[in-house]
């Protein structure tokens, strides 16, 4: 509670909503269509356009409501396994178990976070249908060993890009290198449309049964109608479509994003030498020539002496004024619901345990300058050294 009430002149995320965005909710407002409109497809097209001239993509609820669709989409059901992620946000594993599924977890690099491509060849079955990867934290996975891992078996890769707009392998962006990517809009993200997500990729055809899988498997959508209020059904579908309110910010949103990416690199740069000096942890890797970071924020973890006194640093950090946050709680399959259910014993996953258990979330977003990464570091620095024995 203490960690939640203090004021923050440094919080870990915070969305940069300006004039912008209230006028255009203003707009919408003023019309009378607040779903199916002009907005949530400008937003689409300028979304895709940004990915790249192949791109095609369609907007929805959320990211979990775009991976859902995806399974959905791949027929994807009970009997059938999905390779997931440990080190993750519930959301991917959800996807895959709300279809009947069972998601089948595999351990993260310890220096990354990010998905192990030998421990997940290691856990493909013959009733693997399709493998999942989440871009942890915006560093793009070892993509090159997953798709060769993918292909010699036509396993279909889905990314989950919630935190990976502007990551890119070889100058492709994350979503557009397997062959999906489904994105997410949620506030603290790298943009928002308060909730929203976004599914996109090169198959122009899956994007399309996504499109109308979430809106009830109608045939045509409004647009389409010759007679209004006609239409058939052709598919099981649900209502996960994004309405125009939602849009109408992500396409001034989309404005600002060369600008939050500049930042974000900008500040993940400054924190990362500022923590050279910082004792007792260890910075998690930066991306390389060719892997492009998408720096959603950036993990220290402590060293395992250190990993008990999280709580502690934390609170500390907080009583100066400083967010941090802790992607994420658990490795996935240590949550109750999967431990339960799977029988999963805690000694599994260690290097995401570790992670997970150890380490802190430092801001790096565009509501912040770069002296703000030096106050970070030397928060973090100070704390550090002066806990009590
Ligand atoms: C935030 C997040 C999600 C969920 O996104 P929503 O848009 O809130 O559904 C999924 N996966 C990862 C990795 C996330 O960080």
């Amino acid at each position: 509670m203490a960690i939640q009430n203090a004021p923050q002149r440094i919080p870990f995320g915070r969305p940069v909503i300006g004039e912008e965005e209230r006028q255009a909710e203003l707009d919408v407002l003023a019309g009378s269509q607040l779903v199916h409109g002009p907005r949530s497809k400008a937003f689409e097209q300028g979304f895709a356009a940004r990915l790249g001239p192949e791109a095609a993509a369609t907007s929805v609820a959320s990211c979990t409501a775009g991976l859902h669709l995806v399974y959905m989409h791949l027929g994807i059901g009970t009997g059938d396994e999905v390779i997931v992620p440990a080190q993750t946000h519930v959301a991917t594993a959800h996807a895959v178990e709300i279809t009947g599924a069972r998601p089948v977890f595999v351990d993260c690099e310890r220096t990354t976070g990010n998905i192990d491509p030998d421990a997940l060849a290691a856990a493909i079955t013959s009733r693997t249908r399709a493998i999942s990867v989440v871009h942890y934290l915006g560093l793009p996975v070892a993509m090159d060993a997953v798709m060769d891992i993918a292909r010699a078996r036509n396993h279909p890769v889905i990314e989950d890009c919630a935190l990976a707009i502007g990551g890119a392998v070889d100058g492709v962006a994350c979503g557009l290198i397997g062959d999906v990517g489904v994105f997410s809009f949620y506030p603290v993200k790298h943009m928002t449309t308060a909730e929203g997500g976004m599914v996109a990729g090169r198959d122009h055809d899956l994007i399309r049964s996504v499109e109308r899988l979430k809106a009830f498997g109608y045939d045509r959508m409004l647009g389409e109608r010759k007679v209004p209020g006609v239409y058939d059904v052709v598919a099981l579908g649900l209502n996960y479509r994004m309405n125009e309110l939602e849009a109408a910010i992500g396409i001034e949103q989309l404005r600002r994003l060369d600008g939050f990416d500049a930042a974000r690199r900008r500040n993940a740069a400054a924190l990362r030498t500022a923590l050279a000096g910082v004792p007792r942890i260890t910075v998690l890797a930066d991306g390389d020539a060719r892997h492009r970071h998408a720096n959603y924020c950036l993990a220290v973890v402590l060293d395992d002496d250190l990993g008990p006194r999280r709580p502690e640093i934390i609170e500390r950090m907080a009583g100066m004024g400083i967010g941090t946050s802790v992607y994420y709680p658990g490795p996935v399959p240590h949550m109750t619901y999967y431990r339960q259910k799977y029988g999963i014993s805690l000694s599994n996953f260690p290097e995401a345990r570790r992670i997970s258990l150890n380490s802190i979330a430092l801001p790096v977003g565009p509501h912040l300058a770069e002296h703000h990464m030096r106050e970070v570091a030397a928060a973090l620095s100070d704390v550090i050294r002066e806990l009590p024995a």
